[in-house]
């Protein structure tokens, strides 16, 4: 019968160099159906009785890349961002990444119901496996009530936002309220740590003096309400004695102060993103209104602020590296071309983030390719309770990538697969090629082209958080 041919399939990946966090070493990889079903020094006595044989001579055998935090198909206060559950992970599936948590959003107040709009969202669109975190944007009483059936449904982040989004603030007192709701169950809160309120009051000065030029959105948003917003997070953490990431830290104080709360011993975690770690705060100076690309919250900070970033991530003060795809299209950022506070916040990253990690990082001697492998891929699914994903070992969805370090890649709007009129890397050639994406034994791209079909992904009910309290506790 053919799908039990199909479950039983055998694929033979023969002669790379596997990478793990742990190393990498030249080994052979077997795949039976949908699972890594063993992986050794030579497996060729079984390469008679496979399906295919994949010669991967010269090439790296990595684990599917994880990708813990996109914003596909999101409403904002303007448009939604421009890749839905289709265009978006076939995009990140040619970029190596075959698995996402994205981020719901609590709608019409209830969680649940954000849950379920966010599954609809998904549902027949995706090309890879996803699981979603829950923004919650008003912590009411009843929608805290409905946090251990989330827990059930496999939500077991949250995310709770210090700056402006929708026009809610929360502030120190509602983390705090979350915090608690989250206590039972074990949940761990996500930050956006920026100062929300300072955000707004700084806005204003800088808008009157000059409300078209696309930096002051980055001199709006400098690094001190980074920085005071962190040390609220930390102080919270301090008092309830619970875990909190912060999402997307962006400067080298920011670093710092997190650092120091883990030298305390505090259960503070944190993660930065591709584009802090590849780009600086002068793109936005660009003639005319072209920095309105490089519009995103957190800002773009400065070259120093990277090498911290690069530094923290290696030593693992910064636990993960994700993309925060967050995708508008250049005529959507039109909107903020008299008012630079109306520029929709985000950048189109989910395709490149193996791309520029390895250009940035690993041939600059900033990431190992076992510390690459560990910050963008096992790291992301051990934090955050994807049993299965993130590594190269048996038992493991068969989420692999081949990856050909004598290649190199050219970004640019027009060969991407994003569904964005631009790219935040045009004309940017890394070191490095992806050759093959492999997602639950399937391959899904190959030749630089997506094979994938929709609505192929599956959800993913995600255990909870080691970071979570008890394991902390
Ligand atoms: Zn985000």
């Amino acid at each position: 019968m053919a799908s039990e041919r199909e479950e039983s399939r055998r694929l033979l990946i023969r002669g790379g160099s596997v990478v793990t966090e742990e190393g990498v070493r030249r080994a052979d990889v077997l795949v039976v159906g949908e699972r890594i079903a063993a992986v050794a020094d030579d497996l060729g006595s079984a390469a008679a009785d496979v399906d295919e044989v994949v010669a991967a001579e010269g090439l790296l055998v990595m684990p599917g890349f994880v990708d813990s935090h996109t914003h596909l198909d999101c409403p904002s206060d303007g448009p939604s961002t421009c890749d839905d559950f289709d265009t978006g992970t076939r995009a990140a599936l040619a970029g190596g990444t075959t698995t996402i948590v994205d981020f719901a959003f609590q709608t019409d107040g209830s969680l649940l119901a954000g849950h379920d709009e966010w599954m609809r969202k998904a549902a027949g669109r995706a090309h890879l496996d996803y699981g979603f975190h829950m923004a919650i944007v008003d912590p009411t009483p009843q929608a805290l009530a409905e946090i251990p059936e989330l827990v059930d449904r496999g939500v077991t982040s949250f995310k709770a936002f210090m700056c402006e989004l929708d026009g809610s603030l929360l502030g120190e007192q509602a983390l705090a309220v979350i915090l608690d709701g989250l206590k039972e169950s074990g949940g761990l809160l996500q930050v956006h740590a920026e100062d929300g309120a300072e955000i707004l009051r700084i806005a204003e000065g800088v808008r009157d003096r000059d409300p078209r030029s696309p930096i002051g959105h980055a001199l709006s948003h400098p690094v001190s309400v980074e920085v005071a917003a962190v040390r609220q997070v930390i102080d919270l953490s301090r008092r309830t004695g619970q875990p909190v990431f912060v999402v997307h830290v962006s400067s080298a104080e920011a670093v710092d102060e997190i650092e120091r709360a883990q030298r305390e011993g505090l259960p503070v975690h944190a993660e930065t993103c591709v584009h802090y770690l590849t780009l600086t705060v002068d793109e936005l100076a660009r003639e005319g209104f072209e920095g309105a690309k490089f519009v995103c919250s957190p800002p773009l900070r400065g070259a120093s602020d990277q090498e911290r970033l690069w530094e923290a991530l290696r030593s693992g003060v910064l636990r993960i590296c994700t993309s925060d795809h967050c995708p508008y299209n250049y005529t959507d950022k039109e909107l903020g071309r008299e008012d630079f506070t109306k520029i929709p916040a985000g950048l189109p990253t989910i395709e490149h983030r193996l791309n520029l990690l390895w250009e940035f990082g690993v041939t600059r001697d900033r990431l190992s390719p076992s510390e690459l492998v560990r910050v963008a891929a096992t790291e992301p699914a051990r934090t955050f309770g994807l049993s299965g994903k993130g590594d190269l070992a048996v038992g493991y969805d068969a989420d692999i990538v081949l990856f050909d370090p004598e290649g190199s890649s050219y970004l640019s709007a027009e060969h991407q697969n994003m569904n964005v009129d631009y790219s935040a890397f045009e004309g940017v050639r890394c070191a490095g090629e992806v050759v093959r994406v492999i997602s639950r034994g399937e391959s899904v791209f190959a030749d630089g082209k997506v094979l994938s079909r929709p609505g192929r992904g599956r959800y993913l009910a995600r255990g909870r958080s080691p970071l979570g309290r008890d394991e902390v506790a």
